[in-house]
């Protein structure tokens, strides 16, 4: 089981990890902010399920909690560290980063997860032969 780095990134990129096209197509209404915290249904170029039964969104859940948690609140405390920011500051900063941050990642999150997931299993992709309703 080798990682495929280039489903990886097309995912990241908010590519279909099997078509490689975009997976908002362009009669896509959503708002760009809504667009921080939405992640269509399906690839809009192979009909591909983006978001796959109960559970799935466990990736995505990890992977928010590890940008906020490991890469984001870092950063407070750096700033902290430096004298950038009081401690009450740097904890105010903290808590609302902790509300903020997750929903504004969401969608990125997703793609990540999906790029980790068909990263690590492309033969579950479509086009390995896995079933497009899933
Ligand atoms: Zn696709």
């Amino acid at each position: 089981m080798a990682f495929r780095a280039d489903i990886f990134w097309k995912s990241a990129c908010g590519r279909c990890p099997d078509c490689g096209a975009p997976v908002r197509g362009a009669d896509d209404e959503t708002g760009r902010l809504a667009r921080l915290w939405d992640t269509p249904a399906h690839c809009a170029g192979c009909g591909m399920t983006l978001r796959r039964k109960e559970g799935f969104f466990l990736g995505a859940i990890v992977w928010n909690y590890g940008l906020t948690a490991f890469g984001v609140l870092p950063l407070v405390l750096a700033a902290y560290r430096l004298g950038w920011l009081e401690a009450v500051w740097a904890i105010r900063l903290a808590v609302a980063a902790i509300f903020v941050v997750p929903p504004l990642i969401h969608a990125f999150a997703w793609r990540l997860w999906l790029g980790t997931y068909y990263g690590f299993l492309s033969d579950q992709l479509p086009s390995g032969g896995r079933r497009l309703d899933d």
